[in-house]
């Protein structure tokens, strides 16, 4: 904490509200903040924080309880404040873990028709789509839906405990930024909107019984998710290692760098070759390395696959001996037709509208940066966010495939197989997901030539 202090004291002081070109050192002026020392009695400590969405520094001393802190100049929340209610956080998470284990060991839907009924489990969904040879699909499904949401809970559960009794977690730093990574692949709200899915679109022709792991699932994915909801993480980051604290009445340092794992500022040494984050120690860049040749590389993937994902069959319903391989739109035209009118359109809304939507969003990202355009960079960058918040929806249609794979095999009375499509389709999604990941919307607003506003004390 004191050598922090020291850094930022030792650092020349550069009013950046009033950038002018470099001139050689002696003719230097003497440095003056803006709001000269002399005025104030005492020295006024708070903590700068970078939005992510455009870089902008800001110096705070905290907000109204309750209250979200938004940037200004692009729209992006940068905090919200909360105290953290650890213990309610712990308690949550508790009972988010058992109820999750008992929906891994109860009955979860059975399928009946003329006489026969099949019963699943959680798990057999992906275990059957490994077992008809898609085990890429199986896999994706286990883990975005089992593996990744139990990691996550169980390391919750690692960094919150000691914590209850002031004690540092060991390995707190890497154990949250495991828990920051895990959080956009755990889908377990989707998960159960695949449940919902498929249980409209089996319910026309046979009964479905929903069982007790189906409610202990959603116990789970609720506590879960409030457990998300009510954490800050910026809090926690605060709690394993506070956050550079600055004379707020001062301008701020020139060679600023963020980390973009837990939100850290830091001084960058000119010396540092491969700086790193003082608190989390991660590598620090001022930019997501190879942020758009990287994108480019994922959207071009996905934009491939998009066109077997569309046009091949995601899966085949047998029904009494006959059937035909459905494709997305078809799956789509028949909900219509079956009269299930807001599934449909949330199918179509997911599965069609979205992929699409992100494709061409990338796209127009990737060429306004590359051209340096100027306009509505406010809006791209909020397009931006909601492009990389909606991407994970559209595993809805896969959630429901494996669903109705596990649950309906009966031979030739009605049986359900996966087809290319589903996994050309799982394929876009994640890369999508991964492109969005990769994108630094910081490079919207690097643009030569801005002068830094007024409310804004700098830029990262
Ligand atoms: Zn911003
Ligand atoms: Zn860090």
């Amino acid at each position: 904490m004191l050598n922090r202090e020291k850094n930022f004291a030792a650092t020349s002081w550069r009013d950046h509200r009033h950038a002018q070109p470099p001139r050689p050192l002696m003719a230097e002026p003497p440095v003056v903040s803006e709001r000269p020392p002399a005025t104030v009695t005492m020295r006024i400590r708070g903590t700068i924080v970078a939005c992510p969405g455009c870089g902008s520094v800001y110096r705070t001393r905290g907000i109204p309880p309750g209250s979200v802190a938004v940037c200004r100049r692009c729209g992006v929340k940068l905090f919200h404040d909360q105290r953290g209610n650890l213990q309610g956080v712990l308690a949550l998470n508790i009972g988010a873990m058992l109820f999750f284990a008992l929906a891994h060991l109860m009955p979860f839907l059975t399928f009946s028709i003329e006489g026969r009924a099949q019963t699943s489990t959680f798990l057999s969904g992906p275990l059957m789509l490994v077992r008809d040879g898609y085990w890429p699909l199986g896999l994706v499904v286990f883990i975005v839906v089992s593996l990744f949401p139990a990691m996550r809970m169980v390391t919750m559960f690692w960094l919150l405990l000691p914590m209850m009794s002031a004690h540092r977690p060991p390995f707190a730093a890497s154990a949250m930024r495991f828990s920051q990574f895990l959080r956009p692949w755990c889908m377990l709200e989707i998960f159960l909107l695949g449940v919902l899915v498929a249980y409209v679109k089996l319910s026309d022709i046979a009964a479905v019984e929903l069982h007790e792991a189906v409610y202990a699932f959603l116990a789970a994915m609720l506590l879960a998710t409030t457990a998300d909801s009510i954490l800050e993480e910026r809090a926690l980051w605060e709690r394993l290692g506070r956050q550079a604290r600055v004379d707020v009445t001062r301008p701020l340092p020139a060679a600023l760098i963020s980390c973009t794992e837990c939100g850290q500022i830091d001084v960058l040494a000119e010396a540092a070759l491969h700086p790193t984050c003082s608190r989390c120690g991660s590598p620090l860049h001022r930019r997501k390395p190879d942020s758009i040749a990287r994108t480019w590389a994922l959207v071009a993937a996905a934009g491939v696959l998009y066109i077997p994902a569309n046009l091949l069959p995601v899966m085949t319903v047998v029904y009494f001996g006959s059937g035909a391989p459905n494709t997305i739109m078809s799956g789509v035209k028949e909900l219509f037709a079956a009269g299930q009118v807001p599934i449909a359109l949330l199918v179509f809304t997911a599965s069609i509208v979205v992929p699409i939507l992100k494709l061409v969003g990338m796209v127009w990202l990737l060429l306004s940066v590359q051209l340096g355009v100027r306009r509505g960079r406010r809006q791209r960058t909020m397009i931006f966010f909601f492009i990389r918040g909606v991407g994970r929806w559209s595993m809805v249609d896969i959630f429901m495939i494996s669903i109705l794979v596990s649950l309906v095999s009966l031979g030739a009375i009605a049986t359900v197989v996966p087809g290319m499509g589903a996994l050309s389709f799982a394929a876009v999604v994640l890369l999508t997901m991964l492109a969005a990941e990769s994108f630094d919307p910081r490079l919207i607003w690097d643009l030569q030539g801005d002068r830094l506003e007024r409310h804004i004390d700098g830029r990262i």
